[in-house]
């Protein structure tokens, strides 16, 4: 039996085999302890392979001796065997993790490097919903989204150039929360949640869109525990990349890359 974990700021995923097939659970990282428990109870005596921020911390709570793996070898490694187990081109491709934070990467063939990373990703989407609705439930917050519009609350580029055409296209975001500058004024919580998805799904593409031009690919992997259930986070990133001329995924189980990239390595 092998068992690979990533341990991520904000979830724990687990990846094994079950019947040759792959199977997956996970855990909040707020509760360590029952990942561990839960892997002593159902792997007695696997060998296991942690990855993730929070390996080493993982690690010293379990007791048992594991391998340990580079988080960004083990999500690109993960990435590359997905892609290829679900039949889509693995050879080169920009690859943007949106788990807590953001990290973006440039895959070829069995070569990979770290392009960057930025601060906003799936943290920025809990905190900023947090302090503007006291939302904190991730399930709770993705489905009220799907009923709000960014109208009120986001700038367009067609707003600015009332009346006149635009020298880009008018649906762009000119200004994100461009709308927002009033006190006093009151939005909906679904409106604020569809925005602050807006800001952070923009943002992400953004960065991948550029960092797809500077090694001249144009496809784009979208992977990452923020794009789990969230449909407005799934459709702003794919529009926006499209409309920037670039080739979006959103990866089918993306979020357990890492943990399958280090259950491979056994
Ligand atoms: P990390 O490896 O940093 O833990 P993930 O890829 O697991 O990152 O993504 C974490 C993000 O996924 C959270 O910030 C949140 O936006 C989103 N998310 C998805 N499911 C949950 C959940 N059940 N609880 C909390 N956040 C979740």
């Amino acid at each position: 039996k092998t068992v690979g974990v990533d341990a991520g700021g904000t979830l724990i995923k687990i990846a094994f085999w079950e019947n040759e097939e792959l199977k997956f659970q996970k855990f909040p990282s707020t509760d360590l302890p029952a990942a561990t428990e839960w892997i002593r109870r159902q792997f007695p005596g696997a060998e296991i392979c942690v990855t993730g921020g929070k390996a080493s911390l993982f690690q010293a709570l379990m007791q048992i001796d594991s391998e340990q793996m580079i988080e960004f070898e083990a999500t690109c490694s993960g990435a590359q065997y997905l892609l290829r187990s679900q039949s889509l081109p693995a050879d080169s491709f920009i690859l943007t993790n949106v788990g807590t934070g953001t990290s973006v990467h440039y895959v070829e063939n069995n070569r990979h490097l770290r392009v960057g990373g930025i601060g906003v990703g799936g943290g920025t989407l809990m905190g900023l919903s947090c302090i503007m609705t006291g939302m904190s439930d991730y399930k709770e917050i993705i489905s009220l989204s799907r009923q709000g519009s960014r109208k009120a609350v986001d700038l367009k580029v067609s707003d600015i150039y009332e009346g006149t055409t635009p020298p880009i296209p008018g649906d762009l975001t000119a200004s994100n929360f461009g709308k927002a500058n009033h006190p006093g004024q009151k939005w909906s919580d679904q409106d604020l949640l569809a925005s602050v998805i807006g800001v952070v799904g923009e943002t992400v593409t953004t960065v991948s869109i550029l960092a797809a031009a500077q090694h001249g690919t144009s496809a784009i992997v979208y992977i990452g525990s923020s794009f789990v259930d969230n449909d407005v986070l799934r459709e702003t990133v794919t529009g926006y990349t499209i409309l920037r001329g670039a080739v979006p995924t959103v990866l089918t189980n993306g979020e357990y890359s890492g943990a399958i990239g280090a259950l491979l390595s056994l």
